[in-house]
């Protein structure tokens, strides 16, 4: 059984401080899979300690030095995408095809802050003023279980494009992926102190890390809920917060789709990494008189997710992360039953066909109203909402009609209109005809999804701080 039981702080690989131990099961047999030693508030004050070193040295590093580095990473998780990809699997039971394309990003995002900093603007010219723009200190990136590679790669990439050391809190479901992903960055040369990896409960370690006045910039991806309490606490040291936070994504299959195509699109879009997806589409919105043939598409479409061993090439649904989350979704499905939402496909418990695993049944409820709970609060799991709209402007309304506002999707045949609708949704994303992921876009919510914007050029803003001098000549 593997323990894990070590940071990487100052550039080694050390053993925690911290001694308490907690269980890691496979999702997708219930089995124990290894023993994580979690990090405690020393192990945090050393990584913070170890950034704030390295601090002066790299915010002064060349744009070259940069790119090096940068490259580097991204060739040393390419070398060992099989093994990150095993992780995920093991670890949270994501399907092999997506486990390995979410491994890539990571190589993709370092490259493209590579590209990137080749011409980046460090110095800039606004009429009278010279513009620098100057790293903003030690930056804190705390990500969750969902999307380990990708999260981290993301900030991490900004931040070192910019000048920043960073201190990483991952998932405290995550240590195998973060292990393994540690291990490309220590064989890339990072230089020590530049990037730190703490890996414990974000009761003790994250809230630690924030605490810290030595941090100048928080990153934080995961629940709407412990944003709020880390922009909260940000206001005592006024550190710069990034959040980028849960959704409850529409899907608007316009009047003109082709409703069978749109069923297996939208139950693709909503049942993405296995219905634990933030930007998952989890609200179908369907003109009022093209329910009943929608619905009777659904059972069909459902024939394209294959729901099993998340090692098998041919699943596309693996299980949920663990036993809270299994649980919190059986909840929501019965609560939908409740509130007087009808299955149509799938419905309450597990499915008849595993007798081990964290899965739950894929489910999408008809009848469903945008005021029910189950329309309102992300389940984070497979289970979707039909919702009947009665023209344009009422699907409009309705897809805005939520706190959230990461991302949206539209399916429909005409183009133009699909993209006026888009321009009047609050969302952070809008995807036509697809989930196409644009790694150089900004991404990040509207509303209670979340704060700024990430990717890209937009990661790398994201860790500067703009200084105007004006006067003298230069
Ligand atoms: P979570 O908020 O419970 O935890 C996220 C991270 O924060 C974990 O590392 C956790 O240990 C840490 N944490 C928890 N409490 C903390 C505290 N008080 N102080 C500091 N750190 C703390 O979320 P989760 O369950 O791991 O992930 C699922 C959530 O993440 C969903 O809501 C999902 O929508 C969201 N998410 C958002 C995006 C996005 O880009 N917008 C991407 C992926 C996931």
């Amino acid at each position: 059984m593997r323990k894990y039981d070590q940071t990487y702080i100052s550039g080694a690989f050390r053993s925690t401080v911290g001694r308490e131990e907690m269980p890691l099961f496979d999702p997708t047999t219930e089995e124990q899979s290894g023993i994580l030693v979690l990090a405690n508030a020393e192990d945090a004050r050393l990584a913070v300690e170890s950034a704030s070193r390295a601090l002066p040295g790299w915010s002064a590093s060349s744009r070259t030095e940069r790119i090096d580095l940068l490259n580097s990473m991204a060739d040393a998780v390419e070398a060992r995408a099989d093994e990150l990809t095993e992780a995920t699997i093991v670890e949270y039971g994501g399907p092999i095809a997506q486990a390995r394309w979410r491994a890539g990003l990571a190589a993709t995002n370092f490259r493209i802050a590579a590209n990137l900093l080749k011409d980046f603007p460090f110095i800039r010219r606004t009429n009278g003023a010279e513009v620098l723009a100057q790293a903003a200190g030690v930056a804190l990136h705390i990500v969750p279980w969902n999307s380990v590679y990708n999260s981290i790669s993301v900030k991490m990439a900004g931040a070192l494009a910019a000048g920043c050391p960073v201190v990483v809190k991952p998932s405290e479901f995550s240590p195998w992926q973060v292990d393994l992903f540690a291990q490309c960055l220590h064989a890339a040369g990072v230089p020590a102190g530049v990037v730190n990896i703490v890996v414990g409960l974000g009761s003790e370690v994250g809230t630690a890390l924030t605490a810290s006045p030595d941090v100048r910039k928080i990153s934080f991806t995961g629940s709407t809920a412990v944003g709020k309490t880390i922009l909260q606490g940000s206001a005592k040291w006024m550190q710069r917060v990034t959040l980028e936070l849960g959704g409850k994504a529409p899907t608007i299959v316009m009047d003109d789709a082709d409703l069978a195509e749109a069923a297996r699109q939208a139950l693709a879009i909503g049942f993405a990494n296995n219905g634990q997806a933030c930007i998952a589409g989890t609200r179908i919105l369907v003109r009022r008189d093209h329910l009943d043939e929608f619905c009777r598409a659904i059972p069909d479409a459902a024939r394209t997710v294959v729901q099993g061993d998340p090692r098998d090439p041919r699943t596309t649904l693996g299980p949920l992360v663990n036993r809270r989350q299994f649980e919190r979704v059986l909840r929501y499905i019965s609560l939908g039953i409740v509130e007087g939402a009808r299955p149509v496909i799938g419905g309450e418990g597990r499915p008849p066909e595993f007798d081990r695993g964290y899965f739950a049944r894929p489910t999408v409820f008809a009848d469903v109203t945008n005021d029910m709970t189950i329309a309102r609060e992300e389940v984070f799991g497979p289970v979707l909402c039909i919702i009947a709209y009665d023209d344009d402007e009422d699907a409009i309304r309705i897809a805005n009609d939520t706190p959230y506002g990461l991302h949206a999707y539209i399916l429909g045949n005409d183009i133009a209109r699909a993209r006026a609708i888009a321009g009047r949704l609050d969302a952070g994303r809008v995807a036509i005809n697809g989930m196409a992921h644009e790694p150089m876009a900004p991404f990040g919510g509207f509303k209670q999804s979340g704060i700024g914007r990430e990717y890209g050029i937009y990661g790398i803003e994201d860790h500067l701080e703009f200084k105007a001098v004006t006067g003298g000549t230069v």
